[in-house]
């Protein structure tokens, strides 16, 4: 896949569709991968923290979460084709885990989210086999989770620590297993199990899905920050160019 670097950050340039079916790929060839779905508050954060940049970019596909991303691409005279995001790619991943009968394992959020996540993911994905699952508030030297998916090779392990942490623990963990597709996947627990709501197909058209999550969650706004960050950043990197 072709890349482009933004913030130094090696973009895959990619669609949804042609993502998944890579990672689809991956998973029933047994072989592993590392995904980041990355939105602008990933790259700055990367670009603040040496040794989070570091988890990120041991990543085999890095996509552009979020229209910041794309737009950033577009004032750097480079194409992204469009918007790949964590909670999409993980609906696709769940939806052919599902047609093939593979096996996911789930990992954070809160018990309570992820309980409910599971049971949505039973009524609605009934043919996946759910290799195991663990919330994300737990000892990282306890070496259960590692442990179990050790055991059970699942096809799918999805991270939802938020980040740093997500990509730290695939970053730290990964070379331990054998194969699987690991991806951090942000909130997406929460939006699966109904307790926050994704922006409606209209906002998400209009690119204003960002806004839409700052006016449910205004406690956000200062993650937000991340936003101009980014796009100075970006504008920097331009005239550099
Ligand atoms: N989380 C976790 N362990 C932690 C911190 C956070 O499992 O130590 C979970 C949290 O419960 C939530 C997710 O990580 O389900 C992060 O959600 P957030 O909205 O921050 O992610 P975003 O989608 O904005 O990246």
């Amino acid at each position: 896949m072709d890349r482009i670097n933004i913030v130094n950050i090696p973009f895959v340039k990619t669609t949804l569709d042609d993502m998944a079916k890579t990672l689809v790929l991956h998973a029933q060839r047994q072989e592993k991968a590392f995904v980041v779905t990355a939105n602008p508050e990933i790259v700055m954060k990367a670009d603040q923290d040496p040794k989070y940049k570091e988890a990120v970019l041991t990543a085999d596909y890095i996509t552009a979460d979020g229209i910041g991303i794309v737009k950033g691409a577009q004032l750097l005279g480079e194409n992204l084709p469009e918007r790949v995001a964590g909670f999409d790619l993980f609906m696709r991943l769940l939806a052919t885990a599902n047609e093939m009968e593979q096996s996911v394992y789930f990992l954070g959020a809160s018990d309570d989210v992820l309980q409910k996540t599971l049971a949505v993911v039973e009524t609605e994905f009934p043919n996946i086999r759910i290799a195991g699952s663990h919330h994300g508030f737990f000892d990282w030297e306890d070496s259960q989770i590692p442990d179990e998916i050790k055991r059970e090779k699942p096809d799918y392990v999805f991270v939802a620590l938020g980040l740093p942490r997500q990509e730290q623990w695939i970053a730290s963990h990964i070379d331990q297993f054998d194969h699987g597709v690991f991806m951090g996947i942000g909130g997406s627990f929460d939006v699966l199990a109904g307790e926050v709501k994704r922006a409606p197909a209209f906002w998400q058209k209009l690119n204003l899905e960002w806004f839409y999550r700052l006016a449910m969650q205004p406690s956000r706004v200062k993650r937000m920050g991340a936003l101009p960050q980014f796009g100075l950043r970006v504008l920097r990197e331009r005239m550099k160019r």
